[in-house]
Order: C-alpha cells, then structure tokens, then sequence
C-alpha cells in the first residue's frame, strides 16, 4: 500500500534514522584494532576521600566474650583505631571512626543514620568472630570458667544485596580479601557449611572470602558502599592471642590501607 509511505511523515522519519544509523556503523572500521587509552591519571584524592570505621558493638552491649574473656567491643576499638592511625599516615584525612554507645539494636539504627548524613565514600565495620553458643567447650581460665573454641579460625567479609551499593561493596571486599590473603591470612570456611544452620551464608567468592548476608543492618541500612570485616576469631584461643598482637593488627591494618588506595585510585 505505497498510499500509507506517501502521507505518513512519521514512517518517514523513522526511516531516514534508520538509513543514517546504517550509514554511521558503515563507517565504522570493521574488525579495526582498538588503540589501548592512554594513561588516565588518578582520581583518587586521600585527603578528600572520607572513609569511615565502624566499630562493631558498643561499650553497654560489647558483642561476643573471648576464650579469656575479652569483649569483642575492645578488640574492634583497639583495631579500628590501628587501622585509623595508618590511614591517616598515609594522607587519607577524612578516615573517622564511628562509636556509638547503648543497647544493640538502637545502636545500629543509630549508626546507620550517622554513616547515611556522612557523606562517606566507604564503610568499613570492624568486628572479631566467635561461633555459635552450640560449638562452644568449656575450660577455666585464670580461675574463671570459661568457653572456647578451637574449630575455626579466620577471617571473613560481608556484603548485603540490599545496599543500593552491593557492586561497589562487593569490589571494595574483593579487594580487601585479595590483600589479606597476600598477608598471608586464611578465611574462616565454615560459613559456607550446612553445619552453621541459620548463620550459614552464601560464599560470593570462595578464592578471598567474601560472603553474603543482607540483614546486617549496618550494612542493609546505609547507602553507600559498606563491608563487614570480621577480622579474626576470639573464641579460638590461639587465634585470639594473635589479634591481640600488634604484629597481626598492623598485619590487617596493610591489607585495609592497600585495598583502600586501590578502591580510592579505580573509582
Ligand atoms: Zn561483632
């Protein structure tokens, strides 16, 4: 029906798009060698660059008890600040850690709030892993009855698809895995295994240790890119003496400076 060509102007358009949409890829090199770009030089500014350090639990409701009896709340502080000092030194400025104080529950709204009014580019949530009350053995610990165990050790990192930023998270965990690796540091396996029931997690790279676990608040609640690093077992015992040590802090601390640096320099 050429009538319908004659007096329809928006077929027309339609088809002249078409005829220079066809010209443009004619004139496209096909199968031509794409030249590498050229260097770009880095975006990444440390001092404008705000990171914040969660720590894990507050002073009320400290999180897990060590072998010896240790709150979790003391070993995160004493981490994120170690972690704190060596970013500054190395011109990322704007690295705070975020404290917050009270019960459990408020707390992490609490700290969800404040990381979303930051600004931040990244959170990072310092905690130290224990096992669940099932596992747990019993010993006496300078006169104290106590509990451990000795099964697991590790560290391990998590991201929650229900961070608007689960791309981002899960780059800045990669990278930060990769690094503790290179430090020579094993990921805790046993997230990965029927065994752990409801703390059992989905293994999102099974070479560095990255898991998934969306209802972590602090992680699902905030809007920007946010990983949970629990840095290493307390309730084994000899993995706790060493994330006591300042060898095994500053062991850490590098691995976070690294992947940092990187993330920074690839946005
Ligand atoms: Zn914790």
């Amino acid at each position: 029906m050429p009538g319908v060509w004659r007096h329809s102007p928006i077929i027309m358009i339609i088809l002249l798009s078409l005829v220079s949409l066809d010209t443009r890829y004619a004139a496209w090199p096909r199968g031509s060698v794409r030249t590498a770009p050229k260097a770009v030089p880095s975006k990444c500014d440390r001092s404008k660059f705000k990171l914040i350090l969660d720590v894990g639990h507050t002073a009320d409701a400290p999180g897990a008890r060590s072998a010896r009896n240790i709150p979790e709340f003391d070993f995160n502080l004493r981490l994120a600040k170690r972690i704190e000092d060596k970013l500054k030194s190395e011109g990322f400025a704007q690295t705070s850690l975020l404290v917050t104080e009270g019960p459990k529950r408020p707390s992490l709204f609490k700290r969800a709030t404040a990381i979303n009014n930051s600004g931040a580019d990244l959170v990072l949530s310092i905690h130290h892993d224990s096992v669940p009350d099932s596992f747990l053995e019993e010993w006496e610990f300078e006169g104290t009855k106590s509990h451990f165990s000795d099964r697991f050790s590790g560290y391990s990192l998590f991201v929650s698809h229900d961070n608007p930023k689960f791309w981002t998270s899960l780059r800045f965990a990669r990278l930060l895995g990769n690094r503790m690796k290179a430090q020579g540091l094993q990921y805790a396996r046993q997230y990965a295994l029927a065994l752990m029931g409801r703390y059992r997690r989905k293994l999102l790279d099974k070479k560095v240790g990255v898991y998934r676990y969306d209802q972590l608040v602090v992680l699902m609640r905030t809007r920007v890119p946010a990983v949970l690093l629990e840095a290493g077992s307390i309730i084994n015992r000899d993995e706790e003496l060493a994330m006591a040590s300042t060898e095994r802090q500053d062991m850490i601390g590098a691995a976070v400076v690294g992947a940092v640096k990187e993330f920074c320099a690839s946005r």
